[in-house]
């Protein structure tokens, strides 16, 4: 039997997405073998995640301060707003440097939400009353459920006097925008309908 402090963190490794009990066995182990400084560091960091990092109030991304740093950018077009599933999604689009428009995390699609979540499309809606934004780029995850809270979102913001863009299909369907490679990703923005 695994001693217990042993079993106690194979058992929170475990409990992460994609970790299965021999990755996590693996993990523990690897870790015990590193110096002191480094598991503290890395303790430090995991004891701090929910302290120093919290939703941005407008968009929902991830940041430090109550407004995340894309927000608080004069030099950003505020003028359009990236509508994406989840912040990884920013990055990856931050990456391509081919967008300097605003974002919207709506926080996942339709189906699949976990319980207690709704998304952010109330919000969308605030911003599009009271910021001067002309365009809303729908870029979901190229899934069927992506596909679905695309088109659900379009649907809801019909009658604001905002142009509805999607990105360019060439994103591999069932794929995630956080996978995409920057190249592909970037035309996929350049060439939005
Ligand atoms: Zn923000």
């Amino acid at each position: 039997m695994y001693p217990k402090p042993l079993k106690k963190l194979i058992d929170h490794f475990s409990s992460l997405p994609s970790v299965g009990p021999k990755m996590a066995e693996r993990l523990v182990i690897y870790l015990f073998k590193q110096n002191p400084e480094k598991i503290n560091d890395f303790a430090k960091s995991l004891a701090e995640l929910k302290t120093s990092l919290r939703y941005c109030e407008k968009c929902f991304n991830l940041s430090e301060q109550n407004i995340c740093s894309i927000c608080s950018d004069p030099k950003r077009d505020q003028t359009t707003i990236c509508v994406v599933e989840e912040p990884l999604d920013i990055f990856a689009i931050e990456k391509t440097k081919q967008f300097s428009g605003l974002y919207h995390v709506l926080g996942g699609v339709l189906e699949n939400l976990a319980p207690g979540n709704t998304l952010k499309i109330p919000e969308l809606e605030n911003r599009l009353k009271n910021e001067k934004i002309s365009e809303v780029i729908i870029a979901m995850n190229p899934t069927t459920e992506g596909d679905a809270t695309g088109l659900y979102i379009a649907r809801m913001l019909k009658d604001y006097p905002v142009k509805i863009t999607r990105l360019a299909r060439g994103l591999s369907t069932g794929g995630d925008i956080e996978y995409a490679d920057e190249i592909t990703l970037g035309s996929a923005i350049i060439n939005r309908r």
